[in-house]
């Protein structure tokens, strides 16, 4: 047993609060009477109509997506910066970023209607491994790169271990390019990490959440996940 207005928000279909407005203008029906009482509650296989169209469950979808520079990952912009969302204009269901990557962060970003997947992959205990090619400012010694796959302090918290190989170092620009791999998700982490000790984040890239990775796209492009792709993420 579920609230009406709860019900329909989980539909897709609209916000909790929009859903109340519904029903408190008798526009909503539960098995062909209309409800126009907030608290009624309803339960699997009731038939909900709004306007006298019967309200379909939204199916849940997951995308992968290639999310390029320049964008942010929120469903509006006061500034009106471009969003992920304008990547999307043909699909229909209400879906949103899974997680956050900066505006000038590129890469793996999924995309989902399904907000318990959602709640479940942003969780800090979902250690949910996640892989960036960056690139920094200076040439990073050994020792730093120690420091930092123990962990560091980050606004007074401790990062969990993690794991960096240095794959390229350019002596002549005093650059370092570096796979890191995280088991979580702190906001702006990898660049915090790196500032931490004193290397400036030039370039930021995920190349792979779980097992997804970018395979066969390219930026500003998504593709469907398949259901076990969905299943091995959880
Ligand atoms: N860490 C960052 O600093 N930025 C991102 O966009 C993702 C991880």
């Amino acid at each position: 047993m579920e609230r009406l207005q709860k019900a329909i928000a989980a539909s897709g279909y609209t916000s909790r609060r929009k859903a109340e407005d519904l029903i408190a203008a008798g526009r909503v029906k539960v098995n062909g009477e209309v409800i126009s009482e907030l608290g009624f509650k309803v339960k699997k296989g009731d038939m909900i109509m709004i306007d006298d169209k019967a309200l379909k469950g939204e199916n849940k979808v997951y995308y992968v997506f290639y999310k390029p520079k320049g964008c942010i990952c929120s469903l509006s912009d006061e500034l009106g910066r471009s969003t992920v969302i304008d990547y999307f204009p043909e699909v229909e269901e209400r879906i949103y970023p899974v997680g956050r990557l900066d505006y000038d962060t590129t890469g793996v970003l999924l995309m989902s209607n399904d907000g318990e997947f959602a709640n479940l992959m942003m969780h800090p205990s979902s250690h949910l491994e996640k892989v960036y090619e960056v690139s920094v400012s200076g040439l990073v010694q050994g020792e730093t790169l120690h420091k930092l796959e123990k962990g560091v302090y980050l606004e007074g918290t401790k990062t969990l271990p993690c794991k960096i190989k240095v794959t390229h170092k350019d002596v002549e620009h005093k650059t370092t390019i570096l796979m890191i791999k995280l088991v979580e998700g702190k906001n702006r982490q990898v660049k915090k990490m790196f500032e931490a000790m004193g290397h400036k984040v030039k370039r930021l890239h995920r190349l792979q959440v779980g097992t997804i990775n970018l395979k066969g796209l390219t930026p500003g492009h998504y593709r469907l996940l398949k259901p076990q792709e969905v299943k091995e993420l959880k």
